[in-house]
């Protein structure tokens, strides 16, 4: 079987280097070709059958266009995109297959499904609280992974997280408010990435982690994600869908 050729984006990156030496670890997959700034994106989209872009969002459009016009599916990787950026990554999953995450872990999108089971099982008699660390050079709070455990509490629970989150707490804040989920954030070192969703129940406690070793992780589940998407019908999926976490 020949092996699927994958096209690396913002090869010079820390993760388009991390997706170089994933697709070097993996049997079925080679790096077909690798791009950053100024280097000829059709040459090498002709060359190969799926991409991979952690990049930049100002990048985005040209990059979507032109996969667009070469009918190569892709792997969106990179965050921080406006709305009109993230509209155009939609509008070409209507004529590609796209697979779209802000985390391409593994281990934190089996989190994801873990948190929204545990709330629907524990119910509303267990408060919920999600804590991050971050290394000290991490300049948002809390983490967009962080977010993302949130919402999948929310669906859980059925509840609008924005209505029902308690982001920060200083002072004399007053008893816990029923039903909010909580975010507490710690920052220093070099931590990649540490997530923890805890289950306060009366008299017992849940806790679900997850801790990030190296960004090849990411690299990793976006190669999982290229060999899954290519070849598939048109779609914006998630990493969900590639790991078959819907249900
Ligand atoms: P980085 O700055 O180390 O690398 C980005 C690379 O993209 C650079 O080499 C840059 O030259 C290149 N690039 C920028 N514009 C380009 C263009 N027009 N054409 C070709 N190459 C271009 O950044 P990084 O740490 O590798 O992160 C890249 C992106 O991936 C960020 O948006 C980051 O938030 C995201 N990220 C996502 C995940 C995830 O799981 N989804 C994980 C880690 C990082």
């Amino acid at each position: 079987m020949s092996k699927t050729k994958i096209l690396v984006t913002g090869c010079k990156g820390r993760m388009g280097q991390a997706v170089i030496r994933a697709v070097e670890a993996t049997m079925d997959a080679e790096v077909g070709a690798a791009v950053d700034v100024g280097d000829s994106l059709a040459d090498a989209l002709a060359k190969c059958d799926v991409v991979i872009d952690f990049t930049s969002h100002h990048f985005s459009d040209e990059l979507v266009a032109a996969c667009v016009k070469a009918g190569k599916a892709f792997v969106m990787g990179t965050t921080g995109h406006t709305n009109e950026e993230r509209a155009r990554i939609h509008e070409a999953a209507h004529a590609l297959p796209v697979v779209h995450a802000g985390n391409f872990s593994v281990g934190v999108n089996t989190l994801f499904w873990l948190t929204r089971k545990a709330t629907e099982i524990l119910g509303s008699d267990f408060d919920l609280e999600v804590v991050e660390m971050h290394h000290r050079m991490k300049v948002d709070a809390p983490s967009g992974t962080a977010l993302l455990l949130g919402e999948a509490a929310a669906k859980g629970r059925d509840i609008d997280l924005a209505t029902h989150s308690q982001r920060v707490r200083d002072g004399h804040t007053g008893a816990r408010t029923p039903g909010d989920i909580g975010f507490a954030t710690l920052r220093g070192g070099t931590v990649i990435g540490d997530h923890s969703v805890i289950f306060a129940g009366p008299g017992e406690r849940l806790e679900l982690a997850h801790k990030a070793e190296d960004r090849g992780l990411f690299a990793r589940g976006a190669v999982r994600a290229a060999l899954w998407g290519n070849g598939r019908k048109p779609g914006h999926y998630s990493m969900a869908d590639v790991l078959g976490l819907n249900d």
